[in-house]
């Protein structure tokens, strides 16, 4: 491959970070190139984890709220306004012992990468940690789900379960009091880990009843969810709790097997970025949005962090002599 097929900058993922990087990135004339994932039902599609829920309330700019995947789309034209190339594909390997870092789309074992590139915005976001439950697949989106603001609404006046017990296992059981006669949270310990404020806010809904010591042992139903089995964490007993609904909040894991043996990871798996920046330890190649963020999670950080990755790109390109 010649200098000159190598692109400048090469962006992994397409979410709200990936795609700011790709706006900062194509204004500032480096010509992204975004592999921005393959349609599929998961978290890792193009659009990232906003094409999984309906209405954004907090997104700056839309006082009267988005849909999420609307206000993807609106990312993804205003990123190609600016002359993005978009590519809908899944990148299969990365070898970042460059720069120039290769990436490679389709089979991983071919010798040469399909693409290269000075620099590599890693977004790649983070997918919804499961129970690891035989059931699982089978029935999510029958009754199981890991979206209260896409699923909520199909199950008024039923009861449901929410698992898990942080900010986001409370956010989903408060949400979906919308809608259920019933919210109950399912947690393992008898301390919730989520902040004071949403304690507050759960503890003070009458609809939301806490399971506290307890884990769920089984999913039942052949193609709609039709209850589940309950596991006392002290006793060991088992109950069954009579619900069409449960919610899987515990948490997020993010897509970092691409690159696990080249980058350093925090001890939780997440990319590990310096201080200050979207830097990672190895040259030209920066991170941003919910693969590096453990701590924010939100739409508008990872934006954020995407327009910081498009900056430390460009500066560090035109420090290589790339620019
Ligand atoms: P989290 O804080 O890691 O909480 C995960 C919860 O799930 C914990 O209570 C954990 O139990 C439980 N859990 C984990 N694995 C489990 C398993 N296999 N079976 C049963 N329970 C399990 O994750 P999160 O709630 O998604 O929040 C992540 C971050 O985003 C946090 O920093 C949070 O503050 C932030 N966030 C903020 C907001 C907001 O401010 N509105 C909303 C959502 C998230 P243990 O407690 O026993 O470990």
């Amino acid at each position: 491959m010649t200098n000159q097929n190598i692109h400048k900058t090469i962006i992994i993922g397409s979410g709200p970070a990936g795609l700011t990087a790709a706006i900062y990135s194509a204004r500032a004339n480096l010509s992204p190139l975004v592999i921005e994932g393959e349609p599929s039902s998961t978290s890792d599609q193009p659009g990232g984890q906003l094409m999984l829920t309906t209405e954004v309330e907090n997104y700056p700019g839309f006082p009267d709220g988005v849909m999420g995947p609307e206000l993807m789309m609106h990312f993804r034209a205003q990123a190609q306004r600016f002359g993005a190339e978009m590519i809908t594909e899944k990148v299969s390997r990365v070898d970042l012992s460059g720069p120039p870092h290769g990436v490679w789309i389709g089979d991983p074992t071919r010798a040469e990468p399909t693409h290269q590139a000075w620099a590599i915005i890693i977004s790649t976001g983070a997918k919804p940690l499961m129970l690891g439950l035989e059931a699982e697949e089978r029935l999510i989106g029958h009754g199981l789900s890991t979206c209260a603001t896409c699923d909520g609404f199909f199950f008024r006046n039923q009861h449901i379960s929410v698992v898990g017990g942080g900010d986001s296992a409370l956010e989903e059981a408060i949400f979906l009091t919308r809608f259920a006669s019933k919210v109950t949270v399912i947690h393992r310990r008898d301390e919730l880990r989520a902040s004071k404020i949403m304690q507050d806010r759960a503890f003070a809904n009458d609809r939301i009843k806490f399971l506290w010591n307890h884990v769920v042992a089984k999913i039942r139903g052949e193609e709609k969810l039709t209850g589940i089995e309950v596991r006392n964490t002290l006793t060991n007993e088992t109950s069954d709790l009579d619900v069409t609904g449960l919610f899987i909040a515990i948490g997020h894991r993010p897509n970092t097997d691409l690159f696990a043996d080249q980058l350093a990871l925090k001890e939780n798996g997440y990319l590990i970025t310096k201080p200050d920046s979207s830097r990672t330890e190895i040259e030209g190649v920066f991170a941003c949005g919910d693969v590096q963020d453990d701590v924010y999670r939100q739409a508008v950080t990872a934006a954020g962090s995407g327009c910081m990755a498009a900056i430390d790109a460009e500066r560090w390109l035109e420090s290589a002599g790339h620019g």
